[in-house]
């Protein structure tokens, strides 16, 4: 069977709407997809470590790969820099790998304008409510963090419909079915499967 390139998927929500759970989640149960690990100049929080969640670079470092032309995409997100490095997603799409991207509606903005076959995904939460108690309970965050990136959210929301897809992220478990049906969906799209199946077309023709 030929090999196949990967597929790239954004996912983009108000902080706290749990991209992160539901990339971690997915990829838990699919060995065929990964996640793109970010560079960050933000603090690690507890339990975060350097090269698994992100790559903590300092302002300087972060200026310096800019230059050096070594992202894919990058963005200020709440008074930090974010960006995507080219080589955290090309070796993997090669490698017939489903990349998740976790990065905001300027990142997306950015990818959209560099890539046709990319398939995008907002998140939503329940409620504002809800979302202020799981960023509150997922107690990473200092008390003006949290409220920074609650005044953040309505923002961030009003691109929703930028995207090729919106989850509602209510019950948990149903939030990740219905991205991993976005997931086979297009795994199943004519363009993927004429090249999976090439052989088998061809043969089917003759
Ligand atoms: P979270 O929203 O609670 O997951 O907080 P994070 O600090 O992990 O992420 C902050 C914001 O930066 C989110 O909107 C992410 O989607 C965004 N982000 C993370 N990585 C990237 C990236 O590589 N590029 C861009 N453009 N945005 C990113
Ligand atoms: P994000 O990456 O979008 O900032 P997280 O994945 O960190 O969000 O989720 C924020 C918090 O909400 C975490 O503590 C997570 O365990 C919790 N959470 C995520 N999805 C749900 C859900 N469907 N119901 C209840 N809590 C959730
Ligand atoms: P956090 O600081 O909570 O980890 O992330 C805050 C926001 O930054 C999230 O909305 C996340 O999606 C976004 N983000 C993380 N990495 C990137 C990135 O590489 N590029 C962009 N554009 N946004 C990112």
């Amino acid at each position: 069977m030929a090999q196949t390139r990967g597929n790239l998927f954004i996912l983009s929500a108000p902080s706290g709407a749990g991209k992160s759970s539901l990339i971690s989640a997915l990829l838990n149960k699919h060995s065929d997809m990964k996640v793109s690990v970010s560079h960050t100049t933000r603090s690690p929080r507890p339990g975060e470590e350097n090269g698994v969640h992100y790559h903590f670079v300092s302002v300087e470092e972060f200026k310096a790969l800019i230059e050096k032309n070594d992202f894919f995409e990058w963005a200020q997100v709440f008074d930090n820099y974010y960006g995507t490095s080219k080589q955290a997603i090309e070796t993997q799409l090669a490698a017939g790998i489903d990349v998740f991207l976790d990065i905001d509606w300027q990142g997306a903005q950015q990818i959209r304008k560099l890539v046709e076959d990319v398939e995008t995904i907002f998140i939503l939460p329940p409620s504002k409510e809800e979302l202020e108690s799981r960023l509150t309970n997922r107690g990473q965050d200092s008390s003006e963090v949290i409220a920074g990136r609650m005044a953040k959210a309505q923002s961030e929301t009003s691109h929703y419909n930028e995207y090729d897809y919106v989850v509602v992220n209510d019950d948990f478990d149903t939030a990740l079915a219905e991205i991993e049906t976005i997931v086979m969906a297009k795994r199943l799209s004519l363009k993927s499967q004429a090249q999976r199946h090439q052989t088998l077309l061809d043969n089917l023709l003759k």
